[in-house]
């Protein structure tokens, strides 16, 4: 169990954090950040691992709406961005989606 907090602040604009009970049944999707109103949902469903991966890519999507690389960058690269960033940071500390065998 990890701790989520309610609210996250990014480059000085507070985020929400949502649980979601079917973001993935309806999206498709582990999460997602709504940059206008500022909410980064996730689904209640994840584990702790997923949970942390997806919050990580979603406060990248933040982060590059708070500092304009958002309108400058496909959504593509985006993407990339977010999903290394989420990447790194979980192998920085040794999580992984990987199962050991
Ligand atoms: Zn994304």
């Amino acid at each position: 169990m990890i701790y989520i907090p309610k609210k996250i602040n990014v480059m000085g604009q507070d985020y929400k954090i949502i649980a979601n009970k079917n973001l993935i049944e309806t999206l498709g999707r582990y999460g997602q950040c709504d940059f206008k109103n500022k909410e980064i949902t996730y689904d209640s469903s994840l584990t702790a691992v997923e949970l942390l991966h997806t919050l990580i890519h979603e406060i990248d999507h933040a982060l590059k709406a708070e500092t304009g690389t958002y309108q400058a960058v496909n959504s593509d690269v985006l993407e990339m961005c977010a999903e290394n960033t989420a990447t790194l940071f979980t192998r920085l500390f040794n999580i992984s989606f990987k199962k050991k065998s």
